[in-house]
């Protein structure tokens, strides 16, 4: 098996890193490629580059630059077959969800961004003014500068391409620092920029890890302008720290403990079909996962009943294999986290009702990082495993009698994402979703997205939205001009 190596890219050069680090699949733990770390002075030179390009870049006509998005989106779906390849490679998931979530809608990012660059209206208002006459406003806006996109394992090239395509669509520059355990797509990413012709120095890519590495070189760099980041809520709160003594702006889409309420009066199968998809899609590694599930007392024991069979149910097997649900978590490291919740929950006295430990298959993915889908319950509401992100296949199911309670119950955490309410009084969906004390809240469905409407959350979930006309506002800076009459 080739190993492939991953280069840094900057200002439209591909280069060797000063050192490097092996990347290992978590299907079966071989070695598939080695990644060339940059150093701070790489780092420096992106930052220096994608200065240099930004005021060609920003000054080009919107439809010139959003044809290069489109063109952007045109070199990833024409080298579908290499991005789904690389993104199962680094992540073992599923084809059936890389080929249908991953790679078309790291492709639509840019198409949904271009779109939205070439429509955006402007913000204006008619003032009257003291001498009887009238002053037009209106909110000017240029691209924020230099961004630096850190973006996590999970979702790696829709994450990525998130926050690339509207930096770029409004005319920015960038430098990517994707996560150092999942750096193949975002390479191929690179190579469809130079390929398709994005002017130099405009995208640029820089491997490494966080502190200490490509990812604090940005961070702490006086000369970037603004940092988005999607990760782990302590990152985003490290890399606030070192982003404060220039007072950069942040966009941060965080960590959550999401919660699904499933009412009595709930279309059954819907809801256990919905809830399965929430906690294990992409084995539960999806910042939007339900981990925390609450059902209405007439129904519990059966909801709890179907759920755990759908788990048991679950094909855990080979990502190629398009019949697989579920694959392997990321890696060995994060299912060592992941398998010291599952001993921790025992530890807090949970009944086990599914899964709760590590597949035997008896072949090459013994060395991988499989664990069984899992399902507790009997948790106190002040338990850990109910109160901190596990970010793996499981959740946990508890019961309520009252819409306050479920209200209280589920908004009763320091995170704020997403929330799923599953119920077929209309009114209550709405006013439950409402109540719910977070950016993002489905009424029976889960992971809709259009990508024109706000995303992001509150408390140790985020700071700001992105998306639509939000991502407008992170990825500007307006300048209002008044005039007079
Ligand atoms: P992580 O925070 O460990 O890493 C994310 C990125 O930050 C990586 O590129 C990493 O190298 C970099 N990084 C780490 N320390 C840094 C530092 N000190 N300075 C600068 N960069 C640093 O997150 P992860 O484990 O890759 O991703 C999983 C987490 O992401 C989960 O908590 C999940 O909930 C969250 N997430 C949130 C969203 C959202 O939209 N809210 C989406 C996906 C994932």
């Amino acid at each position: 098996m080739t190993i492939r190596q991953l280069r840094n890219y900057i200002d439209g050069r591909f280069e060797d890193g000063t050192s490097t680090f092996d990347k290992h699949n978590p299907v079966d733990g071989q070695r598939i490629a080695q990644v060339h770390e940059a150093s701070r002075e790489q780092v420096n030179r992106a930052i220096a580059a994608a200065h240099r390009a930004l005021p060609a870049w920003a000054g080009l006509s919107v439809e010139a630059r959003t044809d290069h998005l489109l063109a952007l989106a045109d070199g990833i779906t024409r080298r579908f077959d290499d991005f789904l390849q690389a993104e199962i490679g680094d992540t073992g998931k599923p084809i059936s969800w890389a080929s249908k979530i991953d790679i078309p809608r790291g492709a639509a990012n840019f198409r949904a961004f271009a779109e939205l660059a070439r429509t955006l209206d402007m913000e204006s208002y008619m003032t009257d003014t003291p001498d009887g006459r009238q002053a037009l406003n209106y909110a000017y806006r240029k691209p924020l500068g230099v961004v630096g996109v850190i973006s996590p394992w999970n979702l790696p090239l829709l994450l990525l391409t998130w926050k690339v395509a509207p930096a770029l669509a409004f005319g920015n520059t960038v430098i990517m620092k994707p996560s150092e355990v999942t750096p193949s797509t975002a390479t191929l990413l690179a190579e469809v920029a130079d390929q398709a012709g994005l002017p130099v120095g405009v995208l640029n890519l820089a491997h490494g890890f966080g502190p200490d590495s490509a990812g604090e070189f940005l961070t702490t760099h006086p000369d970037i302008d603004g940092i988005t980041f999607t990760g782990e809520s302590a990152t985003g709160a490290a890399i606030m720290r070192a982003v404060a003594p220039g007072v950069k702006p942040v966009s941060f889409e965080l960590g959550g403990k999401n919660a699904a309420l499933v009412f009595a009066d709930a279309d059954f199968d819907a809801a256990v079909d919905g809830v399965t998809r929430s906690v294990f899609s992409n084995c539960g590694q999806v910042c939007l996962c339900t981990e925390r599930v609450y059902v209405e007392r007439p129904i519990y024991e059966r909801f709890v009943a179907a759920l755990a069979a759908r788990a048991r149910d679950m094909r855990i097997g080979w990502p190629l294999d398009p019949n697989t649900e579920m694959g392997p978590l990321v890696s060995r490291e994060h299912r060592e986290k992941v398998m010291s919740y599952f001993a921790l929950a025992r530890e807090e006295g949970a009944t086990v009702v599914a899964g709760g430990g590590v597949p035997v298959f008896g072949d090459a993915r013994d060395a991988g990082a499989y664990v069984q889908p899992t399902i507790w319950t009997g948790l106190k509401e002040d338990a850990r495993c109910i109160k901190e992100e596990v970010f793996g296949p499981v959740c946990h199911v508890a019961p309520f009698d009252t819409e306050e309670e479920a209200i209280r119950l589920a908004n009763d955490t320091r995170y704020g994402l997403a929330a799923a309410v599953w119920t077929q009084n209309l009114t209550r969906g709405h006013r439950v979703a409402q109540a719910m004390k977070v950016g993002l809240a489905w009424v029976n469905c889960w992971f809709l997205r259009d990508l024109r409407t706000p995303f992001g959350g509150s408390g140790l979930s985020g700071i700001g939205r992105e998306g639509g006309r939000h991502s407008l506002h992170f990825y500007t800076e307006p300048t209002n001009v008044c005039i007079k009459l």
